[in-house]
């Protein structure tokens, strides 16, 4: 019998010595070696024919996961009882899924049996055409038992089998078909877009977590205007976010620059959907897309930092000028509101860099610390952190320029 692969070549914890696609053709070379079918599939043949670099490389194989261990010592079950295995390869990671046919859907999400099958039926379980091809890893020959090259060529987005039945099987699919809709500029058959209509307000059965990810995955590429329209055209909006539906103009996202993070785009669609529904609440969407504590704040951060340039920039004095442009959000907030105020962007921007040039810059180094005025004898209290906040604001004004004209203001105050 052959020996599983030996562990010098899969041994955990090592830097990648190998691209994803060379480690996926070995792993994939051998279990063909011991005679089995292993195609590549899914994202990553689409993305290959579309002339994109794929993230990741997944193979099908007839192997099933007993037979897998046998040749990969380095085998770990997944999802064991979707027959997943994850194989190491040189400092690489490979998922290797037997063919299945999935089961009943009970719950929405995933389905409540599986058992192993054909190429043909593993192809039939997966949700768009473009997603259900194979591709030989070997020959390059592509595997297409869904039309799924005629589907890409055509760039025409269109559910595997019956629409409705498979959206009803797993109902994050509707946002999958948004995510590839707009991320690879196709249009969708006709009668998939109705069952995705139809099917928009079970969405909020879909967890949370999964919701998220998938706006997160959306959001991240330069398509992102694509996705919120059809998000809102279809309906998805409301049982996603939580909060009424609302369809109009998205010039917030239209005017953001192609690498910006998330909290930045979703602080631009609370902004563009405010204009449409004031009374849309943006705290809500920590829990409607499961947001990270931080990536939460920074929204929250961005949104009070456009509310304060659109409300009260002009009549800012230099120092509070200087305090908002040296938060961390604050160029973010210039990239919100590019899209609908251009020029005042500009213009804000020439300030700014006008306050960086000044001695110190937007934030420089306090002339006095707490440290300092505890030493001359100050007691710690409310007065105290008001004070150094005047002290500092009179340095950032240029009024205050030595240490020892601050401690003599400092003291002048406190004697008041
Ligand atoms: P990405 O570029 O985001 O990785 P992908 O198509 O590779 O896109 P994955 O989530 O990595 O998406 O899934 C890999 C493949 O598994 C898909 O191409 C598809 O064939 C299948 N698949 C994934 N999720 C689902 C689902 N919810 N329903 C049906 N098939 C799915
Ligand atoms: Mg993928």
């Amino acid at each position: 019998m052959n020996k599983p692969e030996s562990d010098s070549q899969e041994s955990s914890s090592r830097l990648p010595e190998c691209t994803p696609r060379e480690a996926a053709v070995a792993v994939a070379r051998l279990i063909i070696e011991r005679g089995f079918i292993a195609y590549f599939a899914g994202g990553c043949v689409r993305d290959e024919i579309l002339g994109l670099e794929p993230t990741d490389f997944d193979i099908a194989t007839s192997a099933p996961p007993d037979e897998i261990v046998k040749i990969f010592r380095s085998a770990r079950g997944v999802g064991e009882a979707f027959g997943v295995m994850l194989i190491r390869w040189k400092g690489r990671v490979i998922e290797v899924a037997t063919f299945r046919s999935d089961g009943e859907y009970r719950d929405g999400r995933r389905p409540s049996d599986i058992r192993f099958a054909s190429a043909n039926e593993d192809a039939q379980r997966r949700d768009f055409t473009i997603n259900g091809l194979f591709r030989h890893p070997l020959t390059g020959e592509v595997v297409d038992f869904v039309d799924g090259q005629k589907d890409l060529s055509n760039r025409i987005l269109r559910a595997i089998g019956d629409p409705v039945a498979r959206l009803r099987e797993d109902r994050l699919r509707t946002l999958r078909a948004v995510r590839f809709a707009a991320r690879f500029e196709m249009s969708i058959d006709s009668s998939t877009e109705k069952a995705i209509c139809d099917a928009s307000r079970d969405l909020s059965g879909v967890s949370r977590e999964r919701i998220g990810g998938e706006f997160r995955r959306m959001f991240a590429h330069p398509t992102r205007l694509r996705s919120a329209q059809l998000i809102e055209r279809w309906g998805l909006d409301a049982p996603a976010l939580a909060e009424s539906n609302s369809i109009g103009a998205c010039k917030r996202i239209a005017g953001l620059p192609s690498e910006v993070s998330f909290a930045t785009v979703l602080a631009a669609w609370h902004l563009d959907r405010a204009e449409r529904a004031p009374n849309h609440s943006p705290g809500r969407w920590q829990d409607s897309l499961n947001l990270s504590g931080n990536e939460s704040k920074e929204m929250m951060e961005i949104l009070e930092i456009v509310s304060t340039l659109d409300s009260k920039w002009e009549t800012l004095p230099k120092s509070g000028r200087k305090r908002l442009a040296s938060r961390s959000a604050f160029p973010s907030a210039l990239k919100v509101l590019y899209g609908v105020v251009p020029e005042r962007v500009s213009e804000v921007g020439k300030t700014v860099a006008h306050l960086a040039a000044e001695t110190g810059g937007l934030n420089p180094q306090p002339l006095v610390s707490g440290s300092d005025l505890i030493a001359l004898g100050f007691e710690p209290g409310p007065r105290f952190k008001v004070l150094l906040d005047r002290i500092y604001d009179l340095q950032l004004e240029g009024e205050l320029n030595s240490k020892d004209q601050a401690l003599a203001f400092g003291h002048r105050e406190w004697a008041r």
